[in-house]
């Protein structure tokens, strides 16, 4: 999950507070500081991080609090409230949204190497599955095979796409493309601008003029998450010279300064509305500050997981079940198992939203049936599958292509949804391991972890 660190690190510190036998000013302090460092350490800067420590202390006063009252949970709810608070743009005006059944145009902007391409695609595809039309426009007249990688791209995602590999004027090709999108009754049409290594006065002056030419409805800054603190001098920066309405911050899978860039875009003002956090087109969520904070402290989530599971997994057999996740043994059987588990579980993407980096994959929002006749396909996949090869956890195995003949033979599927199940498998064992590696798994399952 992005950003484990740092949530594992604040977990722990709020954990050793909890132990403590007695909750007394030594204790929240030492906890306090253990927190401070976390976010220190994930480059959050250093006057923020005394901001949120003083409004913590100023919460939870100890000698006020009256005896009986529950410090532990007043302490956890003012850490959590306040670190949505670091994270929180505040709503400076409504947060925009697109509208169904127009035609929405939103302008890309960002420096050269930020992921604005990549990041348009993966826009354009989360809305694909939402139910829009999207299709994408190659304005970027400056970097050599701008056009081909976006032509690229869009097909990835299935999505129509407009450039030119003659047109020099970038404002003409943007116009052109959003008119012939327009035209087409297509409602969203994402257009992606060139970059430059530095903020400098051609690429403001060449963003402008794209902006004048096809009237975004919103211009949304893509930047580097892994630049930490230096966040807020970009992100101001543009901000200043064009009118950016939202941020996408990439490149946030696993990086230590991820704490950093969130909080200090947020310090700007600018709503950051979805994160990077992988090449891969679905390796991107949407971003909404108290469900991060929640699963970056593993609290909330995990516990509404827990209680589905509890529904059908028996008791004696989650403990296990999780630990060996935990320990990086997700077999194949271990996802059989799961299909078998989320098929019983009923609507399924509300469930699967609740464990990190499930969500996008295969079970989108508003297609619960669609998901439903792929897992039970590639159910029908594994039922041919030997028990030694349920038990593979080497994926270089499983993918031998006389094994994947066979299994497309066997069941009676075609060999693309059989690369298709173990690309799954591959990804979903990445996400489930690390979701759960290092956690202690309560042998109750109901207990606090
Ligand atoms: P552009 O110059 O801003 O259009 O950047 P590109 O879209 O070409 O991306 C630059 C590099 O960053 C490419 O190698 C992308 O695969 C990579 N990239 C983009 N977004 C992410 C992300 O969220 N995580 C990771 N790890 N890499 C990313």
């Amino acid at each position: 999950m992005v950003l484990a660190e740092l949530g594992s690190k604040i977990s722990r510190a709020l954990q050793q507070m909890s132990n403590a036998t007695l909750i007394d000013e030594a204790v929240l302090n030492a906890c306090l500081k253990e927190i401070g460092n976390a976010l220190m350490q994930a480059d959050v800067k250093v006057d923020l991080v005394i901001g949120l420590r003083g409004n913590i202390k100023k919460r939870v006063n100890m000698e006020e609090m009256a005896a009986g009252l529950n410090k532990r949970k007043i302490i956890e709810k003012a850490v959590f409230d306040e670190l949505c608070g670091l994270l929180d743009a505040g709503t400076e005006g409504a947060k925009f949204s697109l509208k169904k059944g127009k035609p929405n145009v939103v302008m890309f902007v960002g420096l050269q190497g930020s992921g604005k391409t990549t990041t348009c695609t993966k826009y354009a595809y989360h809305y694909k599955k939402e139910g829009y039309k999207p299709a994408l426009v190659c304005a970027d007249t400056f970097r050599a095979g701008a056009f081909d990688q976006l032509k690229q791209n869009a097909t990835k995602a299935g999505c129509p796409f407009y450039g030119s590999y003659t047109v020099t004027d970038p404002a003409t090709i943007a116009k052109q493309g959003v008119d012939r999108f327009k035209e087409d009754g297509r409602d969203l049409v994402i257009v992606d601008t060139s970059g430059r290594h530095k903020q400098e006065a051609a690429l403001f002056e060449e963003m402008r003029e794209v902006s004048e030419a096809v009237r975004p409805d919103l211009i949304i800054f893509v930047m580097d998450g892994s630049i930490g603190q230096a966040a807020y001098d970009q992100a101001k920066a543009f901000k200043d010279m064009v009118e950016v309405g939202a941020v996408i911050l990439t490149k946030l899978d696993g990086h230590a300064k991820g704490g950093g860039a969130l909080s200090a875009v947020s310090a700007t003002k600018s709503p950051v509305i979805f994160i990077g956090t992988g090449e891969h087109i679905d390796e991107f969520e949407e971003f909404e500050t108290k469900r991060f904070v929640s699963r970056l402290l593993g609290k909330g989530d995990w516990e509404s997981f827990i209680n589905k599971i509890s529904d059908v997994i028996p008791e004696d057999k989650q403990p296990e079940l999780l630990e060996n996740i935990a320990k990086g043994q997700f077999s194949m059987r271990i996802l059989y198992d799961q299909f078998q588990n989320i098929l019983k579980m009923g609507p399924m993407s509300q469930v699967m939203s609740m464990i990190p980096g499930f969500s996008n994959a295969i079970f989108p929002k508003g297609h619960d049936k669609d998901s439903q006749s792929k897992i039970k396909r590639y159910m029908t996949i594994m039922d041919s599958m030997t028990a030694k090869e349920l038990d593979e956890t080497n994926i270089k195995e499983l993918s031998k292509p006389a094994r994947l003949e066979r299994l497309a033979r066997g069941s009676g599927r075609h060999k693309l949804e059989v690369e298709g199940l173990l690309e799954e498998y591959r990804r979903l064992s990445k996400v489930f391991s690390s979701a759960l590696k290092g956690m202690k798994i309560p042998k109750n399952m109901k207990g606090d972890m």
